[in-house]
C-alpha cells in the first residue's frame, strides 16, 4: 500500500455530455480524497505535453483536437494506491473492451472518445499534475480515514 496521488481529467466528451460529475462521483464514492478540482481550457501546448508519450502515433493530432477542442475538468486525486484503483475504475482504454460498472464501460463506445483520463504511473502522475495544477491550487484535506493530507 502506498499514498499516492493521480490527474484524472473529464475530458471535453464528457463535460459536453454532463457526464463531469458523475465522473467526479465515482472517485468521491471510492473514499479517495480531491486536493485539486477545476474546468480549465486546454492549451495545445498543454495537450501535447501531457500526451508526449503519444507524439508520432497516426491519433495523436486529433488527440489534441480532442481534448484541446472544449473545456475539461481536471483533478488531483489521493489514496492508498489511488492511480491503480482509478484505473480499475476508469476501464480500459478501449469503451468496447472496457467492463460494464467501470466508467468508459458504462458511457463510452470509441477509444477516440473515451470520456476520461488517469495516471498510469507515480512518475506520470508527479509530471502530470505539474501540467495542470499550480501548486497554490491545491488544497490540503482530512481523507477518509481523519488522517491529514498535504497538497504535495
Ligand atoms: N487514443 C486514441 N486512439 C488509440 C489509442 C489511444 O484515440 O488508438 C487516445 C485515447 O483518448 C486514450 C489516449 O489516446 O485515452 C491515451 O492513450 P493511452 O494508451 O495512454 O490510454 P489511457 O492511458 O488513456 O487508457
Ligand atoms: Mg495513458
Amino acid at each position: 500500500m502506498a499514498l499516492e496521488r493521480t490527474l484524472i481529467l473529464a475530458k471535453a466528451d464528457a463535460v459536453v455530455r454532463g457526464l463531469a460529475g458523475e465522473i467526479l462521483a465515482r472517485f468521491e464514492r471510492r473514499g479517495y480524497t480531491i486536493l485539486g478540482l477545476k474546468l480549465m481550457h486546454v492549451t495545445p501546448e498543454q495537450a501535447k505535453r501531457h500526451y508526449a508519450e503519444h507524439e508520432g502515433k497516426p491519433f495523436f493530432e486529433g488527440l489534441v483536437a480532442y481534448i484541446t477542442g472544449s473545456p475539461i475538468v481536471a483533478m488531483v486525486i489521493v489514496g492508498e494506491d489511488v492511480i491503480e484503483g482509478c484505473r480499475a475504475t476508469i476501464g480500459a482504454t478501449n469503451p468496447i473492451k472496457a467492463t460494464p460498472g467501470t466508467i468508459r464501460g458504462d458511457y463510452g463506445q470509441t477509444i477516440g472518445r473515451n470520456l476520461v483520463h488517469g495516471s498510469d504511473s507515480a512518475a506520470s502522475a508527479e509530471r502530470e499534475v505539474a501540467i495542470f495544477f499550480r501548486d497554490d491550487e491545491l488544497f490540503p484535506c482530512a481523507n477518509v480515514l481523519g488522517d491529514w493530507v498535504a497538497a504535495k
